[in-house]
């Protein structure tokens, strides 16, 4: 093996190596100069591990009578990519619903959160997504999310506004001004 080779394993005939390499050099890089050798290929196994990534399943709920509790899961963080410049954000999340017939189990929450950030986003869909999958899967209209995002399109930039987006998604009890939402906000946002 020379320092050439791919990593093991990796088809070397993945079009997304052809690309890196061509990308390397459209930026003033030499791709065979030692230190970039094997970047082709960690570059495709990179994106394809993101854009096939698993959650695993997201069905498990438990039936139960909450009395009309509001459930609120917090500080739930999930990378993702800014569809608009393919890079990265970071965006903290919480998930707030009043169950109807069933709850859903800790796992799923982030479970669901993951599974839509890995994808080209941007983050007010991504908190759209998140409140639609919780509202279908918990069968509940009352869903609010909570997100905030720290863009490395917007931080690397160095533009000198605040780099941190809070977006969020109201809905079912939680849409009007009131103490529903109140409460939920609390429980998202104890320093906020
Ligand atoms: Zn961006």
């Amino acid at each position: 093996m020379t320092l050439t080779d791919p990593p093991q394993g990796y088809p070397a005939t993945d079009p997304l190596v052809t690309l890196a390499r061509q990308l390397l050099i459209e930026i003033g890089e030499d791709p065979d100069r030692s230190g970039l050798q094997e970047t082709p290929e960690r570059f495709a196994r990179w994106w394809r591990d993101f854009s096939t990534y698993q959650a695993g399943r997201v069905e498990t709920h438990f039936p139960l009578s909450t009395d009309g509790q509001t459930v609120v899961v917090s500080d739930i963080k999930v990378w993702s990519l800014c569809e608009h410049h393919l890079l990265p954000f970071s965006c903290t999340l919480s998930i707030g619903y009043k169950p109807g017939s069933h709850v859903l189990g800790l796992s799923k929450f982030a479970r669901i959160a993951h599974r839509h950030a890995h994808r080209l986003q941007i983050q007010e869909r991504l908190v759209r997504d998140i409140a639609e999958e919780i509202s279908k899967v918990a069968g509940t209209d009352d869903v609010a999310v909570i997100g905030r995002g720290e863009h490395l399109c917007m931080s690397m930039r160095g533009i000198r506004t605040s780099a941190l987006m809070t977006t969020s998604v109201f809905e079912g009890v939680f849409r009007d001004y009131g103490p529903a939402r109140d409460e939920v906000i609390k429980f998202a946002l104890p320093n906020g």
